[in-house]
């Protein structure tokens, strides 16, 4: 290959970081200025570049170019500064980026299939340049984190989940797709705009829809086989249960916003625990909000619940009560429900309000699922806090103008006694004192160890226990240096090593379950998931 084009190679490219020798190597004299600098130099100087810029989208979009440019540059950068730079390939601003993707849109990342393709997708798949491909992420667009049907343009999230995917949790980047399923939008602006990717016409449903995506995953199964991990994110949620449902017997699939939330927040309920005592069995939970984040929560606490008490499942459930946009969900409304609210319709006189939910329930736990901001009010928070020594209280709502209600407002409201979490990052609070440090409730801590635990070992298909292992093992990495600072999930600097520990504990519940096709099971699996993860370390080329 030339000098040339290995400088436009991003997976290969160096830039100045490449050596006398390997100039003289590969034809890159004259290419390249004479300075040569190493790779903590290039990362030191475009981190400084970054944070020039004030505007969270042009730091997103320096970062898209640098992934284009220099693929292990990227991810250094990335492992490097997690948290400073989650924000920015990841929610809140990656949002932003869906929304004016048209625009801001260059060079197309990731393999689009839209109803076009139907009858072809087989040959799409085959035009992808990676063919050993380890983890699919896929959207249809239709609910993209809290902002709704961005169509097409939802293309930023897979895009994002899966560079999360290598930084947090070590997957190749060759091994590693993002998809979007467009099957149209029903977003008028959208549509109307002259600038839109996607294709132009309403949403297909039904029949038509189930066909598509049908043949994508029969086509994903022919092409990369049975262990390639398929993870389904913002898709709306009348098709996000029926969709794993219908693939979960089938097929290696995953969906991050009913999964993958209920595994974290559980690991930050078991992790409260320890700060406000009881066993789960013992606690009452009451939800805003019964969509894919709220019941998929509820239905793993109340699993791991069963499995403490062996108690049967119905049993754990009535322990647990959800609030829709109708009020409690109570049995007198079981006919017009949805089915995945359906188990949760107990026996109750119908409560209107949440804060009279509050007060008719008595909850120990108090969780926002809804997408509704500032719901979490004064007088519900005080009545938590009237009837328990430490609330735990956790506004999972996204973006951070959806929060139920901000750190600052649980610990005041609640004088200094709740135990708070949140979906969206908050700064720390200083109430009478005291320094309280609110804890993030990030799927990423997560889904990339989950991911990198089923690849390792040749899973076949997600079993719920290894949910409940995810969570353990995150719960575990919670020291009482954490715990005594009010946190219920450990920092983000040492991600990667959480990672390791998730992907250990789910690889380990799949040889127990039999679901692991890589064999002889390797002895140390928290070793071998460190092994297996990549470095964005530079290679030299000889
Ligand atoms: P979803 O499936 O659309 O569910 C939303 C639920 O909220 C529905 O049950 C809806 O009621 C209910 N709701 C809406 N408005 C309400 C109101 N005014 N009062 C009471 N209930 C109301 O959405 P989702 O996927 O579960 O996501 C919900 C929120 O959770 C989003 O903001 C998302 O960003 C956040 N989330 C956070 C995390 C995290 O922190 N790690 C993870 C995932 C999601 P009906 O059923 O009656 O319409
Ligand atoms: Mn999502």
């Amino acid at each position: 290959a030339s000098g040339y084009s290995l400088l436009r190679d991003p997976h290969h490219n160096k830039g100045l970081a490449f050596s006398e020798k390997e100039r003289d190597a590969h034809y890159l004299r004259g290419l390249l200025p004479p300075a040569v600098v190493n790779q903590d130099l290039q990362e030191k100087k475009l981190m400084h570049s970054l944070r020039q810029y004030k505007v969270p989208l042009q730091r997103y979009m320096a970062l898209m170019d640098l992934q284009e440019r220099n693929e292990r540059l990227f991810y250094k950068l990335l492992v490097d500064n997690v948290e400073e730079l989650l924000p920015v390939v990841y929610t809140p601003t990656v949002g932003e980026a869906c929304q004016k993707y048209g625009a801001i849109f260059r060079r197309p990342q990731g393999l689009f299939i839209s109803l076009k393709e139907k009858g072809k997708i087989l040959e799409v798949l085959r035009n992808w340049p990676e063919k050993r491909i380890q983890v699919i992420v896929v959207t249809d667009g239709e609910r993209i984190l809290g902002l709704g049907d961005l169509g097409c343009q939802g293309m930023g999230i897979p895009v994002g989940k899966l560079s999360l995917y290598t930084a947090l949790g070590g997957l190749r980047p060759s091994a590693c797709l993002p998809i979007t399923i467009d099957v149209g939008t029903n977003n008028e602006q959208l549509l109307k705009d002259e600038f839109y990717i996607g294709l132009r016409q309403r949403r297909a449903t039904g029949q038509e829809y189930l066909e598509l995506l049908d043949e994508f995953m029969a086509a994903v199964k022919q092409n990369y086989g049975e262990k390639v991990l398929i993870q389904f994110e913002d898709f709306a949620n009348h098709n996000a249960f029926e969709l794993l449902e219908r693939y979960s017997r089938s097929h290696l699939v995953f969906n991050d916003d009913i999964q993958g939330t209920a595994s974290v927040v559980l690991a930050g309920v078991v992790a409260a625990l320890k700060l406000v005592g009881g066993t789960l069995a013992e606690h009452t939970f009451l939800f805003l909000g019964a969509g894919e984040a709220g019941t998929g929560i509820a239905e793993l606490i109340a699993l791991e619940m069963s499995k403490q008490t062996k108690a049967p499942l119905e049993e754990s459930r009535k322990k647990i009560w959800l609030v829709d946009s109708k009020g409690l969900i109570v049995d007198s409304r079981k006919e017009s429900l949805q089915h995945f609210k359906k188990p949760w319709a107990h026996e109750h006189e119908p409560v209107k309000n949440l804060l009279d939910a509050v007060k008719a329930i008595k909850p120990t736990v108090l969780i926002g699922s809804s997408g509704v901001g500032r719901t979490f009010t004064q007088e519900v928070v005080e009545a938590m806090a009237s009837f328990n020594e430490k609330p735990l209280i956790l506004a999972l709502s996204n973006p951070t103008s959806q929060s139920e209600c901000t750190a600052e407002q649980a610990y005041t409201w609640s004088k200094g006694r709740a135990i708070f979490a949140s979906g969206s990052p908050f700064d720390p609070v200083e109430y009478e004192g005291k320094v309280f440090v609110p804890g993030q409730a990030n799927n990423a801590y997560i889904f990339p160890g989950f991911g990198l635990g089923l690849v390792m070992c040749g899973a076949i298909r997600v079993h719920d226990d290894m949910l409940l292992a995810a969570s353990e093992a995150l719960a575990q990495q919670v020291t009482q240096e954490h715990y005594d600072k009010g946190l219920i999930y450990p920092p983000f600097t040492n991600i990667r090593k959480i990672s390791a520990h998730i992907a250990a504990k789910v690889a380990a519940k799949a040889y127990e379950l039999g679901l692991a096709s890589h064999l002889p099971r390797p002895e140390n699996l928290v070793e071998f998931a460190e092994s297996c993860m990549y470095s964005p370390l530079y290679r030299s080329y000889r």
